[in-house]
């Protein structure tokens, strides 16, 4: 049997799932099958173990993250999370219980400061992209957005009276060296595992954070990374190429801020909601080599087809893959479901959010299908 990676050092892994809220149990739930597979053949060894999070630990326990919920995220080795947050929630848990508050306290205390954010297009469905198939055909970007900074933290922030009896609204776009040093090392060794090409998009032009962004990704490019290739951009021209050329891209390093909207406009270039797959990383042990991380599906908790057995369960499982690529080091398990999904497609399989003229098929048969070919 292979290795299951460093950051476990001989340790058997452990994975907490957090099916959450919604849809969150459904998709879970077939990614669950896909690794119990992968360990009843003895291809990998881990612990599997369950806890809730979002609404429905609120209900109860009365607490989106409970205590022992965050203990035992503090202890796995890697995390999968389905969806948290559904509008029955909204109404009724007060505003400190509600359940999008477990994600935001999840990335703080595990320090998850590095979100990434991959946009591949899967060539069977290169039509449903809103760009020219010929555009997207092949298309395989990286974002590494940096998540624990930046204007949705910094401080000063929130409302203050003007002495003429007006009121001024305040944000505060704040990085230090450490910050920008540590999301540019994460994108450069990302990088090179790939094409080794580095967009780092910021507005330099108008924004002093923005010149010391590129003044600390330059300096780290070259003391650590001459072999990858760094190029600067600017995030609003970013944001145009991402529409008018997206091949050019390998991975795309940026800010909190810039980061939220440039992966959007790079997700949506390759179709569905349903098949976006996310991690969010905390910092390296030196010494261990163990790193906090958490892996879900772009999407939410999709309210709206819970508990119908038609949601799209390949974000989650494709989440997976990038769990047993970063945290696990399996690349051949990663790759062994991709390319189970790719072929799932071309089969015509579809889940009804990405069909077009098949028949769509249930969430527990898209999870079949994959099963089957892994
Ligand atoms: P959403 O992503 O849940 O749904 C948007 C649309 O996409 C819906 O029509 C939904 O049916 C569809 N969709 C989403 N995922 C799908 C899938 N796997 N298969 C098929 N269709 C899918 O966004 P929303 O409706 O704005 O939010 C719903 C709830 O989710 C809210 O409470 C929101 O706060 C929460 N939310 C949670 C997360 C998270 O847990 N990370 C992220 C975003 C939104």
């Amino acid at each position: 049997m292979a290795d299951n990676g460093n950051a476990v050092m001989g340790a058997m892994p452990s994975i907490l799932l957090l099916a959450g809220d919604g849809i969150g149990p459904e998709i879970v739930s077939q990614a669950r099958r896909v690794l119990q597979t992968f360990i009843e053949r003895g291809l990998f060894k881990a612990t599997i173990s369950d806890a809730q999070v979002g609404g429905v630990a609120w209900l109860q326990e009365g607490d989106p993250l409970p205590e022992h919920v965050m203990a035992k995220a503090k202890k796995a080795d890697a995390i999968l999370l389905g969806a948290v947050g559904a509008p029955q929630f909204d109404r009724e848990a007060p505003r400190d219980k509600r359940p999008e508050l477990a994600l935001l306290r999840l990335r703080k205390e595990l320090d998850l400061f590095a979100n990434l954010r991959p946009a591949r297009c899967f060539d069977a469905l290169t039509e449903a992209s809103s760009l020219r198939p010929e555009l997207v055909r092949g298309l395989d970007i990286l974002i590494v957005r940096e998540l624990s900074s930046g204007v949705y933290f910094g401080q000063p922030r929130g409302m203050e009276r003007m002495p003429d009896g007006s009121s001024r609204c305040v944000d505060t776009q704040a990085y230090s060296e450490g910050e920008i040093a540590r999301i540019t090392d994460t994108a450069f060794e990302l990088a090179k595992k790939r094409k080794a090409i580095v967009h780092s998009a910021d507005k330099a032009n108008v924004m002093e954070t923005g010149h010391f962004w590129r003044k600390v990704v330059t300096e780290r490019h070259a003391k650590k990374f001459k072999e990858v290739e760094l190029k600067h951009i600017l995030a609003d021209n970013c944001a145009m190429q991402l529409v008018r050329e997206p091949k050019q891209f390998d991975v795309i390093l940026t800010d909190n801020l810039f980061g939220d909207l440039l992966s959007d406009v790079a997700a949506m270039l390759t179709g569905s909601l349903g098949m976006l797959a996310s991690a969010s990383l905390g910092a390296r042990d030196a010494k261990s080599g163990r790193q906090n991380a958490l892996y879900e599906p772009v999407h939410g908790s999709a309210p709206d087809i819970a508990n119908k057995g038609i949601a799209n369960p390949l974000a989650t499982i494709l989440s997976l893959a990038m769990m047993l690529r970063i945290s696990f080091e399996r690349d051949d398990l990663a790759t062994r479901i991709e390319k189970a999904v790719e072929k799932v497609l071309a089969r015509g399989l579809r889940t009804a959010d990405i069909a077009t003229s098949q028949k769509p098929i249930s969430t527990e048969a898209m999870g079949d299908a994959i099963l089957a070919e892994v």
